[in-house]
């Protein structure tokens, strides 16, 4: 699936210092290729990948970041740019508001109708009114009642009335005598679009000047759906998309696609056929599910923020010429600890967080070995050669610990120092992260 196939291209780069033109060219490749499989329209997974390699190459500055790490970011918040970047709400105002709902048959515009109702009424505190716009399939008609009856919401229905205009026409007369502040206009579809049942949704429209038109469209049917959704968006003109059926094994490609081909946004998303399976749609939280990384990018954000580049730099020279010294440690676990809470941290990354989870982990993990270091003289922090049996042996008396563990910080900061040296080489002064402690 998508999400596997993005996260095993970025393993590419995580040997590499830093993004490259030629390291990174595989990796956009594979991008791309994960895109198009799971049905991002062509031209779209081209220029997707074109803007994320400029961003790339742009950012590498931030040598605190590896280059995986890196593009899963910028990877991220261009697939929220490609939906649309902000949640954008519907329109619920009026007297009453008015709400068309439209799309292909079995693509979920009744469950959407009663699940919308359901939404309005618990979390906004309205008061909506459920019309039954199919007037081919009685059953249809049957359907809302038994949804509307589930959440509590009144349907308007007429079995005796063909004509759709009327009958919205008409329930909507009724929710401004009764005092319904939204009215939910559920329609008929056609299994592929047609002349018929454009004519019929036009003249709704035309009829009940809607606050807010919702395409539906099942997001199971990928390349389809983005079809669908022009056709249905030449004719009507809607203001926004509801994705269905994203529960399951769902592609996301239909979600990636749709906002930059109609340039309307998705509004909402269906998990289920249940009556709560609604999530208001955010892009940057599609983003992460597409990514499947859980809350890596966050981690990342974090990181970047407290590393400064420039002092990032400094130290990679320092590391080159093997002068990295205690000073150089201490300041490196004060950044880390800057990041936040350490279990907190860990939890952020994928797997590890599950795997911690009873796992005590303290926050004063690096209590002992900065009191190690604060017990050094300035003269040998500069200097770790300097640091033979006595001065060893004074160090353990001055910060209340064994020779033992004093011996063990040394040991291994030199191994750490060596490492780093060689990975240097490389440029990959951010490995060192991992090292520590
Ligand atoms: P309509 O013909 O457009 O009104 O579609 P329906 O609302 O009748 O839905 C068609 C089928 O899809 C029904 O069996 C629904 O239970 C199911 N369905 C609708 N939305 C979802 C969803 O988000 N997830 C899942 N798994 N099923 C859904
Ligand atoms: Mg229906």
């Amino acid at each position: 699936n998508l999400n596997e196939r993005l996260e095993r291209s970025f393993q590419i780069l995580k040997g590499h210092g830093k993004i490259t033109e030629i390291n990174i060219a595989e990796t956009l490749k594979d991008v791309r290729r994960a895109l198009l499989d799971a049905d991002v329209n062509f031209k779209i997974a081209k220029s997707f990948t074109a803007t994320v390699k400029e961003k790339a190459l742009g950012q590498n500055v931030l040598t605190s970041l590896k280059p995986n790490q890196l593009m899963v970011k910028i990877v991220h918040d261009e697939l929220a740019e490609l939906m649309g970047g902000e949640h954008v709400d519907i329109e619920t105002k009026g007297n009453p508001a008015v709400i068309l709902i439209a799309g292909l048959q079995g693509s979920g515009k009744t469950t959407f109708s009663g699940k919308l109702a359901n939404l309005l009424k618990t979390k906004r505190s309205m008061n909506p009114l459920l019309v039954a716009g199919d007037v081919y399939r009685p059953a249809a008609i049957d359907q809302l009642h038994v949804l509307g009856e589930q959440i509590g919401v009144p349907v308007y229905s007429d079995k005796d009335n063909k004509n759709p205009v009327k009958i919205a026409e008409v329930a909507i007369k009724e929710a401004k005598a009764k005092g319904h502040d939204l009215v939910i206009v559920d329609t008929a579809g056609r299994l592929a679009v047609d002349e018929t049942m454009m004519k019929e949704i036009e003249a709704v429209k035309k009829a009940i000047k809607p606050s807010e038109i919702l395409f539906v469209v099942d997001s199971m049917t990928g390349q389809d759906a983005v079809n669908t959704a022009k056709e249905f968006n030449d004719r009507l003109d809607f203001d926004g998309v509801v994705l269905t059926k994203l529960d399951g094994d769902t592609r996301g490609g239909a979600a990636l696609s749709i906002r930059s081909v109609v340039n309307k946004p998705i509004k909402f998303v269906g998990t289920g056929e249940k009556m709560e399976a609604l999530d208001v749609f955010h892009p940057s939280r599609m983003a992460d599910r597409i990514l499947g990384m859980g809350d890596i990018v966050s981690l990342v954000e974090r990181a970047q923020e407290q590393f400064d580049a420039d002092e990032a730099r400094s130290l990679q020279k320092k590391i080159a010429k093997n002068q990295f010294n205690f000073n150089d440690f201490l300041s490196q676990i004060s950044q880390i600890k800057k990041m936040g809470n350490l279990k907190d941290l860990a939890s952020m990354i994928p797997g590890v967080g599950k795997a911690l989870k009873n796992i005590d982990i303290d926050d004063d993990a690096f209590k002992g070995i900065e009191a190690i270091i604060y017990s050094m003289t300035p003269l040998e922090r500069e200097n770790p050669t300097l640091l033979n049996g006595s001065r060893r042996k004074r160090i353990a008396a001055g910060s209340g610990s064994n020779i033992q563990d004093v011996n063990r910080l040394i040991k291994q900061f030199d191994e750490t120092r060596k490492l780093m040296k060689m990975m240097s080489k490389g440029g990959k002064m951010s490995r060192m992260m991992g090292n520590l402690g």
